[in-house]
């Protein structure tokens, strides 16, 4: 009896142990890391290789496809792609009639934290909660057992899911696995500083378009004006601006009227109360003429017909302008417009009594005039768009870089001092992260108006790039900008960037750093060093700070 009992005890144990090495066997066998090695190893270089050569997104995706499928024994995926506040269903392998759009995820801040939080990869069930319904019951159901989000540099482009026979805790294929997911984590990145490159690149490539545009018809109009002309009324279509082609113009007037004294008097228009735009030799008196004044005179005059102004008393011009004309002692004048709707009289005092020799000259003159402010307004309109950053209106970059150094150059001039303060928006990718980068550009917008209101008249404010901006303080010193910085922060930190539309509820604060020129760099380059040195130290010392440079130790002004 008791030698059955120990068979049937033996019989028992060694049936348990048969089970137990079985399962183990199985269970090694699917722990087995990769049946292929070699085989993954060689997918996983073509995947480096093909994200290298042209690191189109599609490509690299769809190798990592491949590499899941084929080697790594994954049977479901789907990918999520971000689009601002939510995650789209972009792409599905293994499920069949799946309707996209009812697996949409939002995008909340705790799900944003979760999956880019330190360990990349994770299973399913740790999402619990944060994802919709539909989408948790089909990972139960179809055992999705991985999930790994796709994001670089603290932006997340989406999320996989992933079905897979292996055992996804196995040290090795955790490695593989995380490196596919770096892998196409680059490739994304890349992506979406290529797409941004190329925006900036063709407006770019569009300003310059226009500029050669018009140096084009510049070329065109002095080539014609060379055929009947010495050459010297070329040199008025160089003048770009509006006001240095108005002072050219009339010194050209002045010299071929052989006169001494001159007086341009406008047709006001509604910016310009005054109507004087140039005199020379002439005492600084604003004549006041307005629009219907001007018209009567103007319109009993003849174009470019040279009169005496004593002709002033016949067609009974105001007595301001006849007083002023005689005082200043003028003696001829003339109808002179400068472009299209830009009507003006033409007074001066001379020795030329070639009445002939004057009209002609006049007209030549207001012929090329009008051709070349047609040019020069073109021009500052073009230039002006290639000065403003689009997204906030405020200065982009290449004007600030020019602006500081003509600031410098003055500064040079009658030794003065010039203040820059840089700063950066605390945080700002974690209020994309969670807002969606359309928000993020419209919190750049709302800083840009919060910032015009907050200078003096004479700062220029620019946005340096990214969340970062530039103030240039034209004699400004390091108590001035000292006591600015501290009061342009809390102005930041005060003001209610509160919105309803996204939800966010918390305060805005940014970082900031200055330095004077000529004290701490002597140019602007060095200067513009320094203030950035100022102001990765109050990024390093915990934000919402403000520091002022100083060679020797870069102290701390203010806190939080
Ligand atoms: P820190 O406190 O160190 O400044 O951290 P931060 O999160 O603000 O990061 P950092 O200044 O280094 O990066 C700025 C981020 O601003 C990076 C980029 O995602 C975002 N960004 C840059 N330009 C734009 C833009 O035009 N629009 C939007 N929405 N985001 C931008
Ligand atoms: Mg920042």
């Amino acid at each position: 009896m008791e030698s059955l009992i120990v068979n049937i005890v033996l019989v028992i144990l060694v049936i348990t142990l048969t089970i137990l090495l079985f399962l183990r066997q199985r269970q090694l066998k699917e722990a087995r890391p990769l049946a292929d090695l070699e085989k993954v190893l060689e997918s996983l270089k073509n995947n480096l290789w093909a994200s290298r050569n042209d690191g189109k997104i599609q490509a690299v995706a769809s190798n990592l496809s491949d590499i899941l499928i084929n080697n790594l024994g994954s049977d479901k995926i789907l990918f999520f792609r971000k689009q601002s506040r939510f995650m789209e269903m972009n792409y599905v392998y293994g499920l069949k009639n799946i309707q996209r759009a009812k697996f949409r995820i939002r995008l909340t801040k705790k799900l944003m934290e979760k999956l880019v939080e330190n360990d990349l990869l994770r299973h399913p069930e740790q999402l619990e909660g944060l994802l919709n319904n539909d989408l948790q019951d089909l990972m139960r159901r179809d055992h999705f057992n991985l999930v790994f989000p796709i994001f670089w540099m603290g932006n997340l482009f989406g999320v996989y899911f992933i079905s897979t026979r292996l055992n996804v805790d196995h040290p090795i294929i955790k490695t593989f696995l995380l490196f596919l997911n770096q892998n196409l984590s680059v490739a994304y990145h890349i992506t979406r500083m290529e797409s941004n490159n190329q925006i900036l690149k063709t407006k770019v490539d569009n300003d310059h378009r226009k500029i050669r545009q018009l140096e084009d018809e510049k070329a065109k109009l002095a080539e014609k004006e060379t055929e009947d002309d010495p050459g010297h009324l070329i040199e008025m279509f160089g003048h770009r601006r509006v006001d240095e082609l108005v002072t050219g113009l009339f010194d050209r007037v002045k010299a071929g009227l052989k006169a001494e004294k001159l007086m341009f008097v406008s047709r006001p228009d509604e910016k310009n109360k005054s109507n004087l735009k140039y005199m020379l030799g002439v005492n600084r008196e604003n004549i006041i003429l307005d629009g219907e004044e001007f018209q009567n005179v103007f319109g009993k005059l003849k174009k470019h017909q040279v009169y005496k102004v004593g002709h002033l008393q016949d067609i009974e011009v105001s007595n301001r302008l006849t007083k002023h004309v005689e005082r200043e002692k003028l003696d001829q004048f003339s109808t002179f417009s400068l472009a299209d709707g830009e009507q003006g009289l033409l007074f001066w005092a001379g020795r030329n009594n070639d009445k002939k020799a004057e009209t002609r000259l006049l007209g030549r003159l207001e012929q090329v005039a009008w051709r070349a402010m047609v040019n020069a307004r073109e021009f500052e309109k073009v230039e002006e768009k290639s000065y403003t950053d689009s997204l906030t209106s405020l200065y982009n970059h290449r004007y600030f870089v020019k602006r500081l150094n003509e600031e410098i150059q003055r500064a040079v001039r009658y030794n003065r001092t010039v203040g820059l303060l840089l700063f950066d928006i605390d945080d700002f990718k974690l209020y994309n992260d969670n807002f969606g980068h359309q928000w993020g550009d419209e919190l750049l917008r709302r800083m840009g108006r919060t910032l015009e209101k907050s200078l003096r008249s004479i700062d220029i404010v620019a946005r340096y790039g990214g969340d970062e901006f530039s103030i240039i303080m034209p004699e400004a010193d390091k108590s001035t900008c000292g006591i600015f910085m501290d009061r342009l922060r809390n102005a930041i930190s005060g003001t209610d960037f509160r919105d309803r539309a996204n939800g966010f509820e918390g305060r805005i604060t940014i970082s900031i750093g200055s330095a004077i020129f000529p004290n701490d760099a002597d140019n602007s380059e060095k200067l513009v060093y320094c203030a950035d040195m100022a102001l990765f130290q109050s990024k390093d010392m915990g934000r919402n700070r403000s520091t002022i440079f100083d060679s020797e130790l870069i102290k701390q002004n203010g806190s939080r």
